[in-house]
């Protein structure tokens, strides 16, 4: 028999994740010292210094799924914050000072969870216009990411955003925009298996 193997981060923002979206900040704390082993004064200036999820109004599908996805990435947020915060005040760092050092991390956090949000009320308005399957449009140069190349010209659901994230989000500065889906393009992930021709002799 094999020994369980220590939860590892993405296990344990998956244990927070549900916690997130349904407690105070002072439950979220107590959940953090639980899953990532960190102290509590530590998970509580962490957690407090993240501040609320914001909430965003609901206009559609997109925005719906955003939402959903969003205790989820806060969780891992969550998780990781306290483990770099606990580390710097176990190296004899103040609270303070490692809360100040986390800042550059919270605030990619934040402008991701921005970028998300922006780029669901961009694909909820394609939405309306063009239905629940659109196309994936990046903008190809030498700067495109091999993500967003990969997804263009292909389709994606509104209502199951594929595991890059929504075109506009798939990282800081993503150019991608959604537009009418393209006929018979395969799913954006979608492996497309490619037919084997038989040699007729
Ligand atoms: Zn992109």
């Amino acid at each position: 028999m094999t020994q369980a193997a220590a939860p590892t981060d993405r296990q344990q923002a998956q244990a927070l994740a549900p916690i997130l979206a349904a407690s105070t900040a002072a439950g979220v704390a107590a959940a953090l010292v639980t899953v990532a082993a960190v102290s509590l004064p530590v998970a509580a200036a962490v957690v407090a210094s993240a501040g609320p999820v914001a909430s965003s109004p609901v206009i559609g599908p997109a925005m719906t799924a955003v939402r959903a996805a969003e205790a989820s990435y806060r969780a891992a947020y969550l998780v990781a914050a306290a483990r770099r915060v606990q580390a710097a005040v176990k190296n004899g760092s103040s609270l303070r000072a490692a809360l100040a050092a986390e800042k550059p991390y919270l605030d990619a956090h934040l402008a991701a969870q921005a970028n998300r949000k922006r780029a669901a009320v961009a694909v909820d308005k394609a939405a309306a216009r063009h239905g629940l399957i659109l196309g994936w449009k990046a903008r190809m140069d030498s700067r495109t990411s091999a993500e967003c190349a990969a997804a263009d010209g292909r389709n994606f659901d509104v209502r199951r955003p594929p595991g890059i994230g929504l075109p506009g989000s798939v990282h800081p500065h993503c150019r991608c925009r959604p537009v009418a889906a393209f006929a018979g393009a395969p799913m954006v992930g979608e492996t497309v298996r490619t037919q084997r021709k038989v040699a007729v002799a």
